[in-house]
């Protein structure tokens, strides 16, 4: 394996925390994963969106997934490129925009590169934005090492021609309808290259420094067995809780503190447990495999339909009727449509109430008697 995969932009906030983890991972298949393929597939439609719309010629691509979902949420990262490329319009008179740009930044990370999808550089501002068609986590813009590498790159390529002074980093991620901004000084950037980058990467390379656990782990190919994160999620269990029959508030708050990371590692070890036993017939002491409980389902459906109007039963009583969902709607209808015919007839219900760390970006509740009255 060569070194430009071993630290990549996109896994850097992992090897940056916890450096050994990237000779770690290479013990571990990289198996290529579905959400991944439909990425490239969205990324690919993405580019040819844009190329069109700069009057670069460009084939458009075929894929295999589902063409109107690419469709819709690829539009509704080129209509926010394309506000981004006339705000740069307005401000300088002769802009660069690069789609699909290598960006280098092998002066900080051995070997390495990433492709920025989208870069505009106009009147001392750089701007990166990056399509993430994932829908699993939000992603933040903000302190994202994978968008600060990418700017190092493109200032690689400008900061000597540019009198850049800031850059601005923006994650689109459409299908969670999250769109993140973040702005950082050129001074900034370097600073965090030299004394953060640059030694997390020799580190690296090397299969050095310490091994640390935390929410990076979710995409390391080495999360199952990790020994440093399996000890950091039993340090919970060996708490040193004071004496009582009743845990006290401060030792409540303390195991809040540690329990979605628990909750998460003991998901992967049930998943990499399960896994061993149905593909690799691992037998685990003083455990089975068995058969979940499952529903029972009609076995034709169109057999199930002609024996009971055969019977006498009319449509009516054995089919039901719904409305699209939502999202499902807006899809069907495009999002102008949508927006004009049934805004009014939308609704938000309140969310259970959930408790989540104080650094979460949604609003605090004060008052749950008040929101129980609303
Ligand atoms: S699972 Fe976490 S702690 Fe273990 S190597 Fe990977 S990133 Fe590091």
């Amino acid at each position: 394996m060569g070194e430009h995969a071993l630290l990549s932009a996109s896994s850097s906030h992992r090897w940056i925390q916890c450096p050994p983890s990237a000779r770690l991972e290479e013990n571990f298949e990289n198996k290529d994963s579905i959400f991944a393929a439909e990425g490239t597939a969205a990324h690919a439609l993405a580019e040819y969106k844009l190329k069109k719309y700069l009057g670069i010629k460009i084939k458009k691509p075929k894929s295999e997934f589902d063409e109107k979902e690419l469709e819709y949420y690829t539009d509704i990262y080129f209509d926010y490129a394309c506000e981004l490329i006339a705000e740069a319009k307005i401000r300088s008179k002769d802009p660069i925009i690069l789609v699909e740009q290598k960006l280098d930044f092998s002066n900080y990370v051995k070997d390495a590169f990433g492709t920025g999808d989208l870069v505009i550089v106009a009147d001392k501002i750089l701007d990166i934005v990056d399509l993430k068609y994932g829908k699993g986590v939000d992603v933040s813009a903000a302190h994202n090492p994978q968008m600060m590498l990418y700017a190092i790159g493109a200032l690689n390529l400008f900061d000597s021609l540019y009198d850049i002074e800031k850059v601005r980093m923006t994650i689109c991620q459409p299908r969670l309808d999250n769109i993140s901004t973040f702005e950082i000084t050129v001074d900034d950037l370097i600073k965090w290259a030299e004394d953060v980058v640059k030694p997390k990467a020799d580190l690296a390379i090397k299969g050095e420094g310490e091994f640390c656990a935390g929410e990076h782990c979710r995409f390391c190919r080495a999360k199952f067995n990790c020994r440093a994160r399996a000890e950091e999620n039993v340090k919970m269990a060996q708490y040193d809780f004071r004496k009582g029959p009743l845990l006290n508030d401060d030792e409540i708050t303390e195991i809040l503190s540690g329990i979605d990371e628990l909750q998460k590692w003991a998901n992967d070890i049930q998943a990499y447990a399960l896994d061993k036993a149905v593909n690799e017939n691992k037998k685990w002491d003083g455990f089975k495999l068995v058969e979940g409980r499952s529903s029972r389902k009609y076995s034709d459906e169109e057999a199930v339909s002609k024996t009971l109007i055969d019977a006498g039963y009319k449509e009516e009583d054995i089919y039901s009727k719904s409305l699209l969902g939502i999202t499902a709607m807006e899809k069907a209808m495009g999002k102008k449509k949508f927006k004009e015919l049934l805004n009014n007839l939308v609704y938000k219900p309140q969310g259970k109430l959930t408790l989540v760390v104080e650094s979460d970006k949604r609003p605090e509740i004060k008052n749950t008697a008040e929101l129980d009255f609303k």
